[in-house]
């Protein structure tokens, strides 16, 4: 006999909820079927259903809104194991949400088993209908949305190409079908009318009235779909290991940020800056921060450069800002202390109030896809930290090496006389 998938904690449902009996039979029906707790992996969605995680000794994941049968297909075909059984455990909420990854993996007839606990109310947030949502039990609260019927999730998922669908009602039958769900082999789906007595049906017996729904069961003799096993191959096989070829004054730690506007070369120039202290034997960290829309706004590149290991990435007030734009500025202003260095384009050396420490027509002289690049290069020579020459020994084996070498010979240029 093996151990039970419940860890015997009190239920965190409210009292009469029907997930506490499902809970309780997928506890029984591993048991019975002789499921090992660790090879048992139960992905569960967002809603009430999902804080089953807490009750489990198997492996949990918790997915996003709707997505847990997606994530469960992707562990599914990732262990590529029939001997683990991947079990989803969503709400009616989330399976409306996610319909397309339901009917993604009844496609497939992807390994996994799919508990969808409707109680026909998103019962977290309050006792929304869903699309899952019975037409009796829509009658009294949604009498314009009874005229829509619910979608028949079992059918979709049979039509789709599922091994097993299958609708049963909390209550005797609910163990079987949980054990013939979890030894079908390919996609198995079952579909539970269950009680929410805070914000839905309180009794089975009003459930059985009001949740309209024909019991059913469909099956597709199917061969479900597995991967070819192939070798792994580690993401940083390809990664060229810098070794130190210079060497770094830095004593302390100095946290870097480059601020300007997205797609002027703010990352390049943090990256290159991030491997130059590589290069000079340094730890160093680099983080970027830019608006989803990538070509628009502000763009944000935080380096750390340190002699000792960087546990923390993060960057509160920097040691050392570059500000090479206005949407730059504007995200930055209240990031500058006293004691923070300032380097800075001269468009906008009037927009701040300490005294910089290097102000510089960087965007007239580098362009604006060069000025961060320049600036840092310009910092590095009057610093001295780091060799400038381990920022020049980046750029050339970089794949856009002339560009860069052609803004880094923008610091080599005598300044114009007047400057
Ligand atoms: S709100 Fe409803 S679904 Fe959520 S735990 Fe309570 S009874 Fe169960
Ligand atoms: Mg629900």
């Amino acid at each position: 006999m093996v151990e039970s998938i419940l860890i015997g904690k009190p239920s965190p449902f409210c009292p009469g909820c029907g997930h506490s009996v499902v809970t309780h039979d997928l506890g029984r029906a591993l048991e019975e079927l002789g499921v090992d707790p660790l090879d048992t992996i139960v992905v569960s969605d967002i809603g009430c259903c999902g804080i089953v995680d807490g009750l489990l000794t198997s492996h949990t994941v918790h997915g996003l809104h709707g997505r847990s049968p997606a994530l469960a297909l992707g562990i599914t075909l990732g262990l590529n194991n029939p001997r683990k059984k991947v079990i989803v455990i969503q709400g009616d909420g989330g399976a409306t949400i996610g319909l397309q990854h339901v009917l993604e993996a009844a496609r497939q007839n992807v390994d996994l088993t799919l508990l969808i606990l409707n109680n026909m109310v998103y019962g977290m947030t309050g006792g929304q209908i869903s699309g899952l949502s019975a037409t009796e039990f829509k009658a009294d609260r949604f009498p314009e949305a009874r005229k829509i019927p619910p979608y028949d999730i079992c059918q979709l998922a049979h039509n789709a190409g599922a091994a097993f669908s299958c609708r049963t009602f909390v209550g005797k039958k609910l163990l079987e079908t949980l054990k013939t769900a979890i030894e079908t082999e390919g996609f198995s789906l079952v579909e539970v009318i269950d009680m929410c007595p805070s914000h839905g049906v309180r009794k089975l017996k009003d459930l059985q009235q009001l949740a309209d729904y024909p019991e059913a069961s469909y099956q597709n003799h199917r061969t479900p779909f597995r991967v070819t096993p192939r070798e792994t191959v580690s993401l940083l096989q390809d990664v060229e290991i810098l070794k130190p070829e210079f060497k770094s004054s830095l004593e302390h730690r100095l946290r870097i940020i480059l601020a300007g506007s997205a797609g002027e070369g703010i990352q390049l120039a943090g990256d290159l800056l991030a491997a130059a202290g590589m290069l000079s034997g340094l730890y160093c960290t680099k983080k970027g921060e830019y608006p989803i829309t990538v070509g628009t706004g502000f763009s944000i590149a935080e380096i750390i450069l340190s002699r000792d290991p960087v546990h923390y990435t993060g960057i509160d007030t920097p040691d050392l800002l570059f500000i090479l734009s206005p949407d730059g500025l504007a995200k930055v202003k209240d990031r500058i202390t006293a004691t923070t260095r300032l380097i800075i384009d001269e468009s906008l050396a009037g927009e701040v109030e300490q005294p910089p420490f290097i102000v510089r027509d960087f965007r007239g002289a580098g362009g604006k896809k060069g000025a961060a690049l320049l600036a840092v290069y310009s910092w590095l020579k009057q610093s001295k930290l780091l060799p400038p020459e381990a920022l020049k020994s980046i750029a050339e084996k970089h794949r856009k090496r002339d560009n860069l070498l052609r803004i880094l010979q923008k610091e080599e240029m005598p300044t114009p006389e007047g400057d």
